[in-house]
């Protein structure tokens, strides 16, 4: 049997945590922190665990170095609970705001729209989605931010994903959409869900009225996820305009620090150690970044030397540095999904995981969050390649 951890892990969520982050949750769960009492088992209101959430915020708000005007929540129900939670909180009873404005980047910016829809159903208020880019003869390219039918006044926030983790889309900056809005003159909050590219290079949260990401991409295990909220957001005159429910309410969340209920304590535990193993490991996103880009890297460069064997349906600038997307092509142009099905097969037998593409789009997708080493991304490289040579004659 091939020892477990030989095996090089690429799923996109769940995915990788670093090693010594599970040995660590693998005491913990007998006995956490000398306490006697194990990590599922110990009590959210114990001087220990309360000790340990203002640990695992304050080691947040180092690395990002989030202003104390912002709120750091850590909520549960995941990236989908957050669609809901900002429509619910932001949106408020102002005669002036009459839409909420959603720039559509692929699947996930999609579904948040498609969630405030859901929501604003029966009020008089509209989602106006804005496509970001145009797809003519199968070539996709960015729109001209002068052609964005942006609200400006009337819209609550502006919503945005940084990191489209299924269709391996990312923003070239988390700088790069809020310059574009500033440039139109809109001065809405900005919203954006870095769920899948969260701490994995540096972020201006001042830019931002909430940034939100759920942690079994890049920080941690399914079941928590943090909110990071501007207050001044939480406090504006006029009530919500949709009642809502305590465990989506940042200002309940906000006043509680995070303990309004029972928290996800294990999954947060996890996350602790993940920004404890960020610092000692990288120190910081800038350092983060370069390498992040570096492992990415390796995988376009194989891509654009494959003489058209694989294809990245994404324009370069926009290439994902986290979830590397891409296509096999059979040497008259059509994709071959029976090569992509041998290239997961193959790529599992030299323990190789993780590597199709999401149900939705098909393909190829390489997930290269912060715990995938440069080692492993190489060992795909090679496989790459040689899988490109064993098929030339396709
Ligand atoms: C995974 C993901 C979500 C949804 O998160 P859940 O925790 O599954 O609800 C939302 N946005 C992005 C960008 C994601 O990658």
């Amino acid at each position: 049997m091939t020892p477990v951890r030989d095996v090089a892990y690429f799923g996109a969520g769940p995915a990788k945590i670093p090693e010594e982050v599970l040995r660590r949750t693998q005491d913990d769960i007998v006995n956490w922190r000398g306490t006697g009492v194990g990590i599922l088992e110990v009590s959210h209101r114990s001087t220990e665990y309360m000790a340990m959430m203002q640990e695992t915020e304050e080691r947040l708000r180092s690395m990002m170095d989030i202003p104390t005007e912002y709120a750091v929540l850590f909520m549960a129900g995941g990236g989908t609970a957050q669609f809901a939670a900002v429509v619910l909180n932001l949106v408020r009873q102002d005669p002036a705001k009459r839409q909420v404005d959603y720039l559509i980047s692929g699947s996930w910016s999609s579904k948040a729209a498609q969630e405030a829809e859901r929501l604003l159903a029966h009020t008089d208020l509209q989602v106006n989605q804005i496509q970001l880019f145009n797809k003519t003869k199968g070539e996709m390219a960015f729109t001209c931010p002068s052609e964005w039918n942006l609200s400006r006044e009337t819209t609550s926030y502006v919503y945005y994903c940084d990191n489209e983790t299924i269709d391996g889309i990312e923003m070239p900056s988390s700088d790069y959409i809020p310059d574009m809005l500033d440039a139109c003159g809109c001065n809405a909050p900005i919203v954006v869900d870095m769920s899948s590219n969260f701490l994995s290079r540096p972020v201006n949260v001042r830019r931002f009225g909430v940034i939100f990401a759920t942690a079994q991409k890049n920080f941690g295990p399914a079941g928590v996820t943090v909110a990071i909220v501007r207050r001044n957001l939480l406090t504006v005159a006029a009530p919500p305009l949709l009642p809502i429910p305590t465990t989506l309410d940042y200002c309940i969340f906000d006043k509680s620090h995070s303990l309004h209920n029972t928290p996800p304590c294990s999954a947060i535990s996890v996350c602790n150690y993940v920004f404890e193993w960020l610092g000692t490991r990288f120190g910081t996103l800038v350092h983060i970044e370069q390498l992040a880009q570096h492992k990415a890297s390796q995988l376009y460069h194989c891509i654009s030397e494959s003489d058209g064997f694989y294809r990245s349906p994404i324009p370069p600038n926009f290439q994902s540095s986290m979830n590397v997307v891409f296509r096999i092509v059979k040497a008259d142009g059509q994709v071959a999904p029976e090569l992509e099905d041998e290239f997961v097969r193959d790529a599992e037998g030299r323990g190789l995981t993780g590597l199709r593409g999401h149900r939705s789009v098909g393909g190829i997708r390489v997930s290269l969050y912060n715990a995938v080493r440069t080692e492993e991304v190489m060992r795909v490289a090679a496989f790459m390649r040689s899988f490109a040579e064993k098929h030339a004659d396709i």
